[in-house]
């Protein structure tokens, strides 16, 4: 049964399937959601600038042991597809921390889960997030895992918002760049929503304007 026809969605307007263009998946229908102002980026952009990252990674760490660290939740989309491409041995662990802003903006940063020290200490690890914004998460996250005892940090961004840079921090890799606009899809939420979007997208400005009123279920506003 296609997708949208069970009845069934998580969000409270039906999923609507759009016609088949440019950049389609090959799986069916792509599945756009109705509070969906544009899509930025098609499941064929992402995937062809994950396949380059990916690449790019491999190089690094061929011939040498090494962690992915995802940090969650926002990441684990981009995550799991990034390390399926990555034909070197690999671990996986994982960070949480949240960003207790207002609405679509950063603000104060928490880190809620670090890997164990073994996971760390003398280790080459690989932080991944879903996007770079004000560069704070990622800034504070590299130096906790450094002072931790980690070999060597390098940092690794599905998505870079270079105009919201509020410190000097650049990934080492990147997939693709958006401008400054709060996206959502892909891993990237809205008050928890929208994560399990395929494709990377801006909500309709009412989504927001309604989200800003409404307490967010995570019990934070929007991470940012
Ligand atoms: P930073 O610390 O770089 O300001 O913010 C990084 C975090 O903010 C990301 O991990 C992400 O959770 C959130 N964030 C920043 N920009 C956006 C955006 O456009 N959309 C969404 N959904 N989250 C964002
Ligand atoms: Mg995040």
């Amino acid at each position: 049964m296609p997708h949208g026809d069970t009845g069934w969605s998580p969000f409270r307007v039906p999923l609507v399937p759009v016609p088949r263009g440019p950049g389609a998946c090959s799986l069916g229908p792509i599945i756009v959601h109705e509070d969906l102002d544009r899509v930025l980026f098609s499941e064929s952009e992402i995937r062809a600038g994950i396949d380059r990252v990916a690449a790019q990674v491999t190089a690094l760490y061929r011939g040498s042991d090494f962690t992915v660290v995802s940090v969650l939740k926002g990441s684990c989309i981009f995550c799991a597809d990034l390390i399926r491409r990555i034909p070197i041995p690999l671990q996986l662990a994982f960070v949480a921390a949240s960003s207790y802003g207002h609405g679509t903006t950063s603000g104060r940063l928490e880190v809620n889960y670090l890997p164990t020290g073994g996971e760390i200490e003398g280790r080459r690890l690989l932080l991944v997030d879903d996007i770079l914004d004000s560069g704070q998460t990622m800034h504070r996250l590299k130096q906790e895992l450094l002072e931790r005892g980690a070999r060597d940090v390098h940092t690794c961004v599905f998505l870079d918002k270079p105009a919201r840079r509020a410190i000097e921090f650049e990934a080492d890799f990147c997939v693709l760049h958006v401008p400054d606009l709060f996206v959502v899809g892909y891993g990237l939420d809205y008050a928890g929503m929208y994560r399990n979007l395929p494709i990377v997208g801006v909500l309709k400005p009412e989504i927001y304007a309604r989200g800003a009123k409404a307490a967010a279920p995570e019990g934070t506003t929007p991470s940012p």
